[in-house]
């Protein structure tokens, strides 16, 4: 109504505000002590800034069974507040449809349909759901206790590795601006937890480029079926292998740079180190949730010994460094060890949506046209649209090349690709929206669009700062190819390095 006062601070507006919250928390556990979420849950901070000190209302609490089924999430529906964040997410950002409310008024729940476990759902497992809950009804699998004790095995030999993304958000963790850089802080601290080598998965994603390309290569020599869709994005990979499983034959074979890197560890690194694979611990930090799930994979393991033995978040190492009692900013940096810890700029453009297309766009000029890529930044793959077009030229061919994040638009570039409407060479997807920066196990950034900006940025300003800025001039993977892996592409490559997928 026109010339109507609204008063949103009255006594009564802020006494009105302190009873809705009362109300929730008088059906809420308040085990705020033992919580996954404490200190970074939405409604104790509520609470808190309500000066809420006691609640009058009393009564009946819900009870559901804890879902505790899948590698990566646990749902506590007891702490579920009903905001359905969750449910715009899975079902209007990633199409997914896994979460919906289930039953009416006070038995109202979010659950999967016929409350079925989390692993026996089609979830893809991008943790989008836990990056948006408010409460510790959605979180992530806590794996640090199973580090701790890997640590504290003197029969083991335990190794890190961290993804292009960690080093762009953990400084967030410590109270440090949003895109800084804290590479060498970050392996300081990895050193002082006690992890007997520093790896870098962007040693891995050099490699996954390598490989990539190859097979882009050979597809485009052969005949083979195109678009190639990258593969490195575990919860995308889920995302097809439920949905479009008419179409298994497109995406690379590759596996991701995870993975990549625990078959090469537990292979060529415990051959040169003569060590017994199955004394050697490998550990992941990951912006990601769905490498929880995809770690545990069959397919990834051989004669019993997985290719990872522990994959944890961003935030899990976080809160490692802090019970360590390490005081991170004061840290000063180090490097990461080799032969698996050396990177170009490429690698590390693996953080974010189009980094990968960047990436292999660099190495697949040069395999093609033998000649120096003078400008390696291909600036039209770049920016956080959900879905990016662009046709590069590469000698007298024209690429055509699209990216997606976030799965609802993957799921439209898939659609045209079912449809034949499109024709491209090769297509980038994160199942993220803004990709692997924006994982579902990054410090919480409360959907802050400009913290997502600064953590993109972080990474090409790292790519830009490389004396190296092309995967297949990484010199310690020219060594393991010429050592260990024969040609790109090749037999051993195949073995190690490739993998399959499952229609589900
Ligand atoms: S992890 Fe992703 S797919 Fe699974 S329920 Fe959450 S949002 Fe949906
Ligand atoms: S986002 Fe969390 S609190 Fe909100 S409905 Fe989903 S599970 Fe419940
Ligand atoms: S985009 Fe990155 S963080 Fe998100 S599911 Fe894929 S690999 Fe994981």
């Amino acid at each position: 109504m026109n010339d109507m006062v609204i008063k949103t601070n009255s006594i009564k507006a802020i006494k009105a505000r302190r009873s809705m919250v009362e109300l929730l928390l008088s059906n809420h556990p308040q085990d705020c002590l033992l919580c996954e979420k404490n200190s970074e849950c939405e409604l104790q901070k509520l609470a808190a800034d309500m000066n809420i000190k006691s609640i009058k209302y009393t009564g009946e609490k819900s009870k559901f069974p804890k879902d505790t089924s899948s590698f990566s999430i646990i749902r506590d529906l007891d702490k579920c507040i009903l905001c359905r964040r969750c449910v715009t997410m899975c079902n209007e950002v990633q199409t997914v449809g896994v979460l919906s409310p289930v039953n009416r008024g006070f038995h109202t729940v979010i659950s999967p349909a016929f409350s079925s476990p989390m692993i026996e759902t089609n979830c893809t497992f991008c943790g989008q759901c836990v990056a948006v809950c408010p409460t510790g009804a959605l979180t992530e699998v806590n794996n640090t206790s199973k580090v701790w004790d890997a640590l504290d095995n003197k029969d083991k030999v335990v190794i890190v590795q961290t993804a292009p993304a960690i080093r762009a958000a953990l400084g967030e963790e410590f109270g440090l601006e949003p895109g800084t850089v804290v590479t060498g802080k970050m392996v300081a601290a990895l050193r002082a937890l006690g992890f007997n080598k520093v790896f870098d998965t962007d040693f891995a994603a050099d490699l996954t480029i390598v490989e990539e390309a190859s097979e882009l290569i050979y597809r485009l020599e052969h005949g083979g079926r195109l678009p190639m869709l990258t593969s490195c994005c575990p919860g995308w990979i889920k995302f097809f292998e439920h949905d479009f499983s008419d179409l298994l034959d497109i995406p690379s074979t590759c596996k991701s740079p995870q993975q990549m890197f625990g078959a090469i560890a537990k292979t060529y690194l415990a051959e040169k180190v003569e060590i017994d694979p199955k004394n050697l611990v490998v550990v992941s930090v990951m912006p990601c949730l769905a490498k929880k799930y995809e770690a545990a994979r069959p397919e990834m393991s051989r004669n019993g010994v997985p290719d990872i033995d522990i994959v944890i978040s961003t935030r899990e190492l976080s809160k490692m460094i802090k019970e360590a009692g390490i005081d991170f900013n004061s840290l000063d940096d180090e490097d990461f060890d080799n032969p698996l810890g050396e990177s170009t700029g490429a690698s590390v453009l693996f953080g974010t949506t189009g980094g990968v297309m960047e990436a292999a766009l660099r190495t697949a000029y040069e395999y093609i046209t033998k000649e120096e890529l003078k400008d390696v930044n291909f600036e039209a793959v770049r920016g956080l649209e959900g879905i990016k077009k662009a046709t590069v030229k590469i000698k007298d061919m024209d690429v055509n090349v699209a990216i997606a994040s976030g799965l609802g638009n993957a799921r439209k570039l898939l659609e045209s690709i079912r449809e034949g409407k499109v024709n491209y060479h090769m297509i980038e997807i994160m199942a993220c929206p803004g990709g692997c920066v924006d994982g579902g196990g990054q410090p919480y950034m409360h959907e802050n669009i400009d913290t997502l900006k600064k953590r993109m940025k972080a990474l090409y300003k790292e790519d830009a700062g490389k004396t190296i800025r092309k995967s297949h001039e990484n010199p310690f993977i020219k060594q393991l190819y010429e050592e260990f892996l024969g040609k790109p592409y090749g037999e051993k490559a195949h073995e190690l390095l490739h993998t399959t997928y499952t229609k589900r």
